[in-house]
């Protein structure tokens, strides 16, 4: 299919090209393509599929929140927006050959690695990043092998955001109400084996400083066949604070208090336990000697301070052990330096002022360079904080560009020459795979069944 109507060498119109297809870089886009008319957009992503943590990231369980891909599906087919999937920045192609080709590059590459915790015995059998997790619930071909023994009984996630929610839900849902999403058919045969009965949800804080929301809590305390279980000790005071909290915590904090009081006089017999435990920091991993993590140590904390949703924690002289086979780690995300030429500022993502990126000698005659999503603003916020993120880039991007009188530049012709011997999966390569996901996952009963290794998405592309 040939769309573009600016293929022109001759015409003077802004080629941008947008690294990575979360919504960071659709809704950019989007935006882009609404308000600046003569411009040529082209998206690149290092996976031969779009919309990173829309497909690969939201609980297959969350199916409403995926319909942005409609959004996104009507951005990619606008005349002047490519897709070119396949193309990983950073060893496909280089930064500097993209500014040298493209008259803006806008970096939205997210966040693609874990946090991790730097102590002892962190790379024992069966401690497993949540993000993996997810990855391979998700369908995400990185982590399709993924090692993880469902086997055991006691599990527990540490870190208390939503991620650590998602993995919570996933584990403790009943497996026939999975089986009706997309969740990949390897995760599912897995989760319905798995003997996995009590979990704990470890928090360094408290009840008043947790990172997940409302709609993730009650959807977790209301699962069938599971009961939540507090420890009551862990809210002495919480009551008291509640009037002086915002309003979305203060509806959190009830909710959790309404909770307790409730699952405190639970008496009834349920097939599965979620234990949150606060105020609790891991210290040390316990393995045995096959080399699999058999506990976890943890320094009880205190927390400090006068704004209550900012206090801090300070550790005490007491320890405890809990006991499980089975860690995940979800305490955040980060993002990768890909290309030399990308620079981190000290939070660990791109430095940028209202996604303009921060450069000490920008080089005149090299394309200026933008930051968006979770590469410019941290690994926080849903798609609503990220879509507000873009459009403000995108606005910044437009502005720069009003009168924009320069030569032409090459753009994506001369990438190709770049790549002339890789394969490139365009947005028609993309809606053969779509069909084809869709089609397996009929036969299934399912929304569509995921393929999960890229070169059989290489494949039915071509
Ligand atoms: P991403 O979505 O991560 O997109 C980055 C893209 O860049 C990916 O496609 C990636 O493959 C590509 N890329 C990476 N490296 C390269 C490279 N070198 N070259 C080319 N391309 C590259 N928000 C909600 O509103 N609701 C939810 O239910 C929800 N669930 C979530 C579940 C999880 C597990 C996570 C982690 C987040 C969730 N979020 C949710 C938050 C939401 O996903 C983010 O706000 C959003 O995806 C961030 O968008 P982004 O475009 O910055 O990054
Ligand atoms: P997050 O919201 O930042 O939560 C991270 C958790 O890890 C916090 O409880 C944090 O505690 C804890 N933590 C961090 N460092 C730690 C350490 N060294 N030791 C112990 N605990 C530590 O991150 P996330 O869960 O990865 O989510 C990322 C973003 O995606 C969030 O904005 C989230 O809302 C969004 N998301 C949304 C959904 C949804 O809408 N359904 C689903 C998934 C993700 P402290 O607070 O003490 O730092």
């Amino acid at each position: 299919m040939i769309k573009r109507i600016y293929s022109s060498a001759a015409n003077m119109f802004p080629r941008v090209c947008v690294v990575g297809s979360g919504p960071a870089g659709f809704y950019a886009a989007m935006h882009l393509s609404k308000h600046l008319t003569n411009i040529n957009i082209d998206i690149f992503e290092k996976l031969p599929v779009p919309f990173g943590l829309v497909r690969f990231g939201v609980a297959p369980d969350h199916p409403e929140v995926k319909n942005v891909i409609n959004q996104f599906t009507k951005v990619a087919n606008k005349p002047n927006v490519n897709f070119y999937g396949n193309i990983t920045l950073g060893k496909d192609i280089s930064l500097l050959q993209l500014r040298q080709h493209y008259d803006a590059v806008l970096l939205t590459y997210g966040a693609e690695e874990d946090k991790t915790l730097g102590i002892d015995n962190e790379d024992a059998n069966n401690i497993v990043a949540a993000r993996n997790f997810v990855g391979w619930y998700n369908g995400h071909p990185r982590d399709t092998d993924l090692k993880v023994d469902l086997s055991v009984s006691t599990a527990a996630i540490l870190g208390q955001g939503n991620v650590a929610l998602d993995v919570a839900r996933i584990l403790m849902t009943p497996v026939d109400v999975l089986r009706k999403t997309d969740i990949t058919e390897h995760a599912l045969t897995a989760l319905a084996e798995s003997k996995v009965n009590e979990l704990y949800l470890v928090g360094r804080r408290g009840p008043l400083q947790v990172a997940f929301t409302i709609k993730e809590l009650r959807e977790q305390i209301k699962l069938p066949n599971c009961v939540t279980v507090w420890r009551i000790e862990d809210f002495a005071g919480v009551e008291d604070a509640v009037a002086t909290l915002n309003r979305p915590r203060k509806r959190l904090t009830e909710l959790m208090l309404k909770s307790v009081n409730e699952t405190s006089k639970c008496r009834e017999a349920k097939d599965k336990y979620f234990k949150p435990i606060f105020f609790r920091s891991p210290s040390k991993f316990l393995k045995n000697n096959s080399n699999n993590v058999s506990g976890i140590e943890l320094i009880c904390n205190k927390v400090v301070g006068d704004n209550l949703e900012h206090q801090k924690c300070v550790a005490t002289d007491v320890k405890e052990v809990i006991e499980c086979g089975l860690v995940f780690r979800s305490i955040g995300y980060k993002s990768v330096k890909v290309d030399k030429d990308i620079v981190f500022d000290s939070n660990a993502f791109v430095a940028n002022d209202k996604g303009r990126v921060i450069e000490n000698n920008a080089p005149q005659d090299l394309a200026r360079l933008y930051v968006s999503g979770w590469l410019g603003t941290g690994p926080v916020g849903v798609i609503l904080h990220t879509m507000s993120n873009a459009f403000l880039v995108a606005k910044a991007i437009c502005e720069d560009f009003k009168d924009f009188k320069n030569p032409p530049k090459g753009g994506f012709e001369e990438v190709k020459k770049i790549l002339s011997n890789h394969q490139i999966v365009d947005w028609e390569g993309w809606e053969k795979i779509d069909k084809y996901e869709i089609a397996q996952g009929k036969k299934v009963g399912k929304p569509r069944e995921k393929v999960c290794n890229i070169r059989k998405m290489l494949e039915i592309a071509s």
